[in-house]
């Protein structure tokens, strides 16, 4: 028999798109938690509190808003589980998490056959997936002309496609559902928490499914957050969906949420954790004091302060995200940028190359949204890239940044 000496795992830098770097006031919550069932008076009221802060995370009146236990994948599968075999859906594929995104779409909307033919990459003809280049955003004409052409049920976007860092254009993929009467649905793991909007803007949309651990910083493995409008409950009362732990009407009665209403009490659906709801709650309280608006403008600030000083160092970034810097390397580099990340990575400081093709370096700041926290970002990079060779000042790199942070911007 093998026991293994206790688990230890190092603290890390962690400047990737995704987690982020938990706040201790998240951990604390976790830790201080005591052990109490699903159905004890305080956990049941921290979720119908999290469900309330949820709504105004999102900027929504949706009374089906709650969190689905587990990763961002699993509020994606309870959105996409509205999609049922047949259905006809377009899917805008320009990077590693919307084709992921695509690949859940394909399985659902598959025959037998269509599964039988390919089963862990199945290809119906009724899921239209419109491949945009890596590197490019999903424009409003792009959405446009796919759903005027194709006419689908169902529209899936991703609002931050996290594997390119490129952000879409979600009021045009709106207006393009609205025209054409599709029901929109969108990935916004990568958005929730780190840009300011709110999701009742843009009714198209129906459906809606973030993660725990990217803009709400709720590491301990928590909640996906999800909001449903109307139109997506109607659908799943009439149709049904083919899962019993992702399905959005069973989920909504354990965070007090019955036949469309809030009910003060909570009916089981699965056995949740005190440890969970109390961490997640402690993530929202946090994110809902420093501001939905103040948040989004620190992020667009400390990213453009970022993707100055790896421009400086010679780096060519591609992205628009404001919580992830994606480059390529200098040219005299090119083809090493796995090397890199994987010099820094070996040191705890937690970069990211791309998942998917072109491989390119991502570095994010996913709560490192000040000038102290940036600083040594760049300061770790620098160093990285000297030891690769790269030519170039770290003086006048990390001069520029002193200046940008010392200039008009920095208090504006
Ligand atoms: C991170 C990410 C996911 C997957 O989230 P997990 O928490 O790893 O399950 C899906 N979509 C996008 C856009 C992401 O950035």
């Amino acid at each position: 028999m093998n026991i293994f000496p206790p688990l230890e795992i190092p603290h890390t830098l962690a400047a990737g798109p995704g987690p982020g770097n938990t706040d201790p006031r998240v951990i604390q919550a976790f830790a201080n938690a005591g052990v109490a069932d699903h159905m004890q008076a305080d956990v049941v009221r921290g979720m119908i509190e999290c469900k309330h802060m949820l709504r105004e995370a999102w900027g929504t009146k949706n009374v089906y808003t709650f969190g689905v236990a587990g990763t961002g994948w699993d509020g994606l599968d309870s959105i996409q589980s509205l999609i049922l075999p047949g259905d006809k859906v377009v899917v805008f594929n320009n990077g590693t998490f919307s084709g992921i995104d695509g690949l859940t779409i394909r399985m659902k909307a598959s025959s037998q056959e269509d599964l039988a033919a390919n089963p862990s990459d199945p290809q119906p003809d009724n899921v239209i997936m419109v491949n945009v280049p890596h590197g490019t955003s999903v424009s409003a004409e792009m959405a446009e002309e796919a759903m005027a052409e194709h006419k689908p049920m169902f529209a899936f976007m991703a609002h931050y496609e996290t594997g390119s860092g490129r952000v879409n254009d979600i009021q045009g993929f709106n207006d393009a559902c609205a025209k054409h009467g599709v029901m929109g649905m969108v990935d916004a793991v990568s958005s929730l928490g780190i840009g300011h909007f709110n999701i009742d803007d843009y009714p198209a949309i129906i459906a809606w499914a973030s993660c725990p651990q990217k803009g709400i910083l709720g590491l301990p493995l928590s909640y996906a957050p999800v909001s449903f409008r109307p139109e997506a409950i109607d659908l799943v009362k009439k149709r049904g969906c083919y899962t019993y732990v992702h399905n959005p009407l069973l989920i909504a009665r354990h965070w007090g949420i019955t036949d469309g209403v809030d009910t003060e009490t909570s009916g089981y659906h699965r056995t949740h954790s005190s440890f969970s709801v109390a961490s997640f709650h402690e993530a929202l309280r946090i994110y809902l004091t420093a501001g939905r608006k103040e948040t989004a403008k620190a992020y667009e600030y400390h990213e453009a302060a970022l993707k100055q000083a790896v421009t400086a160092m010679g780096c060519r970034p591609t992205s628009n995200m404001p919580s992830l810097v994606v480059m390529d390397l200098p040219a005299s580099h090119a083809g090493r940028e796995k090397e890199i990340v994987g010099n820094c990575r070996a040191q705890g400081f937690g970069i990211w190359p791309t998942l998917s093709e072109p491989t390119q370096i991502r570095i994010g700041i996913l709560n490192q949204i000040n000038q102290e926290a940036v600083t040594e970002i760049v300061d770790r990079f620098a160093d990285a890239m000297l030891e690769l060779g790269v030519e170039f000042s770290k003086e006048v790199v990390m001069a520029g940044l002193k200046d940008y942070y010392g200039s008009e911007r920095a208090v504006a």
